[in-house]
């Protein structure tokens, strides 16, 4: 059992729909900014969230925030209740059973580097941001954030099963930026997103003019990593790289946030002659 003191509580659930939901969480203490006078949390970044299980154990898992209060004191999250859990007492299935008040567990430091100063930094040309499912939190944090110079650069796709997943449809559609929602039974499977969407993009789909970012489970990361290559997108990811043969200096213009620890390409890679990417025996 942990001994630790709750120093969050669940303020509200938001559903978006059965499984999908929007949850705010109170902190005891404000979260900290990175550095000494800066943001408490860049767009893209994560938090540490717990749960007490049945068998009174701590489980916690990282969970992007979604926005933040300008005190620090409230923080936004986007959570699905996952179908095929890897443990016991998953986080995702402890935090739908919670009513307001409930204690929980948040560290109030955002962390992690898949924001845009970290990854497109200075870039000044074109962002595709890719999402699946609750892939969508941290760009939808960047977009709640951007400049209005910097929402006219943006496109996001976001990728579900389900439109009722679309979660803040509205609220996206409304910031101005290029929202292109992507039903995979209808629109087909990432795998041929470059395709599709290139020829209605405002610039070319190349390393030259458009990064890309994409977040969500490793099988769908997989799947845009398959659709980019050929158009010679370099991942910012080591271990692809060097199965990809491609010297770790190259400048990446694919950066990729996953959810699972599913190994990427775990059965190997075959580039075939007309340089699209294989993932093996997947
Ligand atoms: C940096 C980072 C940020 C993350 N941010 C979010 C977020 O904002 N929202 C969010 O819903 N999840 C997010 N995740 C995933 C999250 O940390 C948990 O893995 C997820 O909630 C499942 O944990 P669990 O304890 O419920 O399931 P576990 O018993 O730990 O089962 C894990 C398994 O669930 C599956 N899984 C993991 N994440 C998802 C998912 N999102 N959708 C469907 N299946 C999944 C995978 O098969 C994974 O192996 C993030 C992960 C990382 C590494």
């Amino acid at each position: 059992m942990s001994d630790a003191a709750p120093d969050a509580r669940l303020l509200a659930r938001v559903d978006v729909a059965p499984g999908l939901a929007f949850f705010r969480l109170g902190l005891s203490t404000p979260l900290e900014p990175r550095e000494p006078g800066g943001p408490r949390f860049v767009p893209g970044q994560y938090i540490t969230v717990g749960a007490i299980a049945p068998d009174e154990s701590l489980v916690r898992r990282p969970l992007t925030l979604t926005d933040a209060s300008a005190d620090g004191l409230e923080v936004e999250l986007l959570l699905n209740r996952v179908e095929g859990p890897a443990t016991a007492h998953p986080l995702s299935h402890l935090l739908f059973t919670l009513a307001p008040g409930a204690p929980l567990f948040a560290r109030p430091v955002a962390t992690g580097r898949f924001t845009l100063p970290d990854t497109v930094g200075a870039w000044a040309g074109r962002v595709l941001l890719v999402a699946s499912e609750t892939g969508l939190a941290p760009f939808l944090a960047m977009a709640r954030y951007a400049p209005q110079a910097d929402l006219q650069r943006l496109t996001l796709l976001h990728a579900v099963d389900d439109a009722a997943h679309l979660a803040a449809r509205a609220e996206l559609e409304a910031l101005g930026l290029d929202y292109r929602p992507w039903l995979l039974p209808e629109a087909g499977p990432l795998d041929g997103v470059a395709e599709a969407l290139a020829p209605t993009l405002a610039a070319p789909l190349s390393p030259e003019h458009t990064q890309v970012l994409a977040c969500g489970l490793g099988a769908h990361l997989e799947a845009v990593t398959r659709a980019l290559f050929p158009r010679g997108y370099v991942p910012a990811h080591r271990r692809l790289r060097k199965a990809l043969g491609i010297p770790l200096e190259a400048p990446a213009a694919l950066h990729l946030e996953q959810y699972d620890a599913a190994r990427l390409f775990a059965h190997g890679l075959a580039i075939g002659p007309d340089g699209r990417v294989d993932s093996g025996g997947a």
